[in-house]
């Protein structure tokens, strides 16, 4: 198709500095005939279909050329540049997610992660040539098992909600095994992440919500109340997602275990107690880590994550398969003659490359570096809350662990129409990723600040003013706040629109005539 006078013109937005930067796609950018790699033609004579056909068999050729767009490479660099300025990244600036640690991503342990020795091994390669890879998984095995305190570890699962489901079936298969089918509830505090209730509902169990009580804690009471001969287990954060440990944690987890129930721990929050309290010492028998919260690799981007299982004696025998073994002379072996294991839950050794990264960062802070990670975590969670409570309301006031919640109660109360969603988009004209916003539910309007040990005084400082003259603005001029972000490259969407017309579909809609 030949260029076109009627073509649309191209889609562009204004970044945060003011520059128009392109978001057309690239296949909008696309003309017939552009190469972005010149190879030089085959030989004199050549038959390429002759040539394909002695690749691949007859039904598995394209009847028709693949559509892909046909663009320089400096067309394709500049697509790609453009769009990763649009984004906010952990690159970019300050990211108090909380209950993501977004904390930064040592460049070492991408370093690692991409070294050809580990990143060009074919899957499908024979165990005695892929050692290394072998050696790395089974050492940073050994290394969660310490961490944790619990007494062997699966690698397979693919995020923490993987690992939960994991969890959940090995409880399952437990219960099973016992001869005990009665045992179909699974109790799991109200301000649990969705993921909980959802992993224990996929595995067919009945979840049973427990209430926090004022403190922000489970209530004993009430978990009293929800155990019997149903309860299959618990499934518990700790710190839990409002920042808060749980201090009666060795008494919840010896009443699950008196009413023959088993203990699920979330790992989510690790990054609050690694390297000074052991998981197994709180009497949990099965639990998964996120290595993309907890040991680099921040997930914010949507990317690849991994959520390996550690379990005690009595759920070992049911880890997912295969796992890293070693051989008295010292070779690595993966284990897939494991009887009463599940089934593998994921293709091959797991998310390789995300678990290298963890073990690189565990290796570059050893011990007592981790220790002082999760100290630090604490510590500047508790600077800002203790600098942000006189402004913002606090629904709980104890010290908090890693993370903590605020609300816009105050703000709310001096103009009923700004609302934390309000002051969250103001942020972002402040060059701020927002906290987590309305999670966990128990909470209206709330906020949730989680900074991680890797931030400066002088961040959190920014931020804090940042925070203290949006609660003035919300005064002095809610139209600011309340129309807020100004300066993003989408600006407030309409959010009723984005759910009753909602438009999926680029091409079709905006695109007509574009590309070729
Ligand atoms: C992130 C998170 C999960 C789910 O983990 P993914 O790796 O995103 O699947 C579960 N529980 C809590 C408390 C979390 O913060």
């Amino acid at each position: 198709m030949s260029e076109s006078s009627t073509k649309p013109a191209l889609p562009t937005v204004r970044d945060a500095h003011g520059n128009t930067r392109s978001v057309a796609t690239l296949f909008e950018l696309s003309r017939t005939g552009r190469q972005g790699v010149t190879l030089p033609p085959l030989d004199e004579g050549a038959d390429e279909t002759a040539l394909m056909q002695s690749i691949l068999p007859e039904g598995w050729q394209r009847k028709r050329p693949a559509r892909l767009p046909e663009v320089s490479q400096l067309e394709m660099i500049r697509h790609y540049v453009n769009l990763s300025q649009l984004n906010h990244s952990i690159d970019n600036n300050f990211y108090p997610l909380g209950s993501c640690s977004m904390k930064y991503n040592p460049k070492i342990c991408d370093w690692v992660g991409n070294q050809p020795a580990f990143n060009l091994v074919h899957p499908e390669v024979p165990q005695a040539l892929a050692q290394g890879t072998l050696g790395a998984l089974y050492t940073l095995q050994a290394y969660l098992k310490d961490l944790t305190g619990f007494c062997a570890v699966s690698l397979q699962p693919a995020a923490g909600a993987h690992g939960e489901l994991a969890g959940m079936m090995m409880i399952r298969a437990y219960h099973q095994r016992q001869g005990n089918t009665a045992r179909t509830e699974v109790l799991v505090p109200d301000s649990a992440h969705g993921t909980n209730p959802a992993s224990a509902a996929m595995c067919g169990f009945d979840v049973v919500e427990i209430k926090s009580n004022e403190r922000g804690l489970v209530d004993l009471n009430a978990l009293r109340a929800a155990l019997s001969d149903r309860t299959a287990a618990i499934m518990l954060t700790n710190p839990n997602t409002v920042g808060l440990f749980e201090e009666d944690i060795l008494s919840i987890t010896q009443m699950v275990h008196e009413a023959g129930g088993l203990c699920y721990y979330d790992g989510a929050n690790l990054n609050a107690i690694m390297g000074r309290a052991k998981v197994a010492h709180m009497g949990f028998d099965v639990m998964h880590l996120n290595t993309h919260k907890t040991f680099a690799t921040p997930h914010g981007g949507g990317g690849p994550g991994s959520g390996p299982v550690a379990a005690n004696e009595k759920l070992e025998p049911f880890l997912p398969k295969p796992t890293v073994e070693q051989r008295p002379d010292g070779t690595y072996w993966l284990n897939h003659d494991r009887p009463d294991a599940l089934g593998q839950l994921k293709l091959f050794y797991g998310n390789t490359e995300v678990l290298l990264r963890a073990l690189a960062y565990l290796v570059c802070y050893g011990g007592d570096g981790l220790r002082e990670v999760s100290e630090k975590a604490v510590l500047n969670a508790n600077y800002l809350k203790a600098r942000l409570k006189e402004t913002y309301h606090e629904p709980f006031t104890q010290t908090c662990m890693h993370e903590f919640i605020l609300t816009s109660r105050h703000q709310r109360a001096d103009n009923k129409d700004i609302n934390t969603m309000a002051l969250a988009k103001r942020l972002m004209d402040y060059g701020f990723h927002p906290p987590t916003v309305y999670f966990p539910l128990i909470i209206p309007e709330i906020m949730m600040i989680e900074p991680t040990e890797t931030e400066s005084k002088e961040t959190l400082d920014r931020f804090v003013q940042a925070m203290v003259q949006i609660a003035d603005e919300a005064k002095t001029q809610p139209d600011l706040v309340l129309d807020a972000p100004h300066t993003t490259p989408v600006k407030r969407v309409d959010e009723v629109a984005a759910v009753k017309q909602l438009d999926l579909n680029y091409f079709a809609n905006h695109a007509q005539g574009a590309g070729n």
